[in-house]
């Protein structure tokens, strides 16, 4: 570990080992970021590597154009995603961004996520779906559209793409992005079955699942996870096998 590897780095590093033990990898696509909190810019890490392949010296801080301030490796080029939300957010501290299969298939039939469990209920207010990312979100301008579509909200789907979370930790955005995968998983088995046969109103769901929406639930999934990662590793699973 070289002198210069500080906290940021190494939370984002274990943010990425968080979402391959829960099954968000796709090779070596996705990424998680942090603010710089001298405000230099976002950490993240290089492209070309996996979550589980990634050490500290990978995790690189760019400026808010994308230029290498430290770290070694290339950004990734989809790196505005990240630039962008944080630097139009004064709540965002961090941003993930990956592919994963549930979501991307919930979105690409254009079902509404439903709360109808715990996991779903933290998605109650419902989640907005950007038409407009299929592609590559490589440039200031792109990046610029997503965030304004995302808003103040802590999860969007990218409809043929995948998702993005947001958070004011890397712990908050990356237990999102977990969540959502999992709600997504949920009802894509529901609706395999016939769908729900009385889904809750938006109402209901805020009223009855309002103990998931607090940062503490999800923070409370990200210590289990985090300490699975510490203990077993993320295993042998290959990425997207559930
Ligand atoms: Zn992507």
């Amino acid at each position: 570990m070289s002198a210069r590897v500080n906290a940021v780095q190494s939370e984002v590093v274990r943010g990425g080992r968080v979402l391959a033990l829960a099954g968000l990898s796709d090779m070596v696509w996705g990424h998680v970021s942090a603010r710089d909190p001298a405000g230099r810019g976002v950490w993240m890490k290089a492209s070309g590597l996996g979550f589980e392949e990634v050490t500290d010296d990978d995790i690189l801080l760019l400026d808010w154009d994308g230029n290498v301030l430290a770290g070694r490796g290339a950004p990734h080029r989809e790196y505005p995603i990240h630039t962008e939300i944080l630097q139009g957010s004064v709540t965002a501290g961090s941003v993930v961004h990956v592919h994963p299969p549930h979501a991307i298939a919930l979105a690409a039939a254009g079902l509404e996520l439903q709360a109808f469990s715990h996991v779903g209920g933290i998605f109650a207010g419902g989640v907005r779906r950007y038409r407009d990312g299929a592609g590559l979100i490589d440039s200031a301008a792109a990046g610029a559209a997503l965030a304004d579509a995302l808003k103040d909200d802590r999860a969007l789907f990218l409809t043929g793409h995948g998702v993005v979370t947001a958070g004011p930790s890397v712990a908050v955005a990356v237990a999102t992005a977990v969540m959502l995968e999992r709600a997504c998983e949920l009802q894509l088995l529901a609706e395999g079955y016939g769908g729900m046969a009385a889904p809750l109103t938006s109402d209901e769901a805020l009223r009855i699942y309002a103990h998931t929406q607090a940062d503490e639930h999800l923070l409370g999934a990200w210590a289990y996870l985090s300490r699975r990662v510490d203990r077993d590793g993320i295993g042998r699973s290959l990425p997207n096998a559930t």
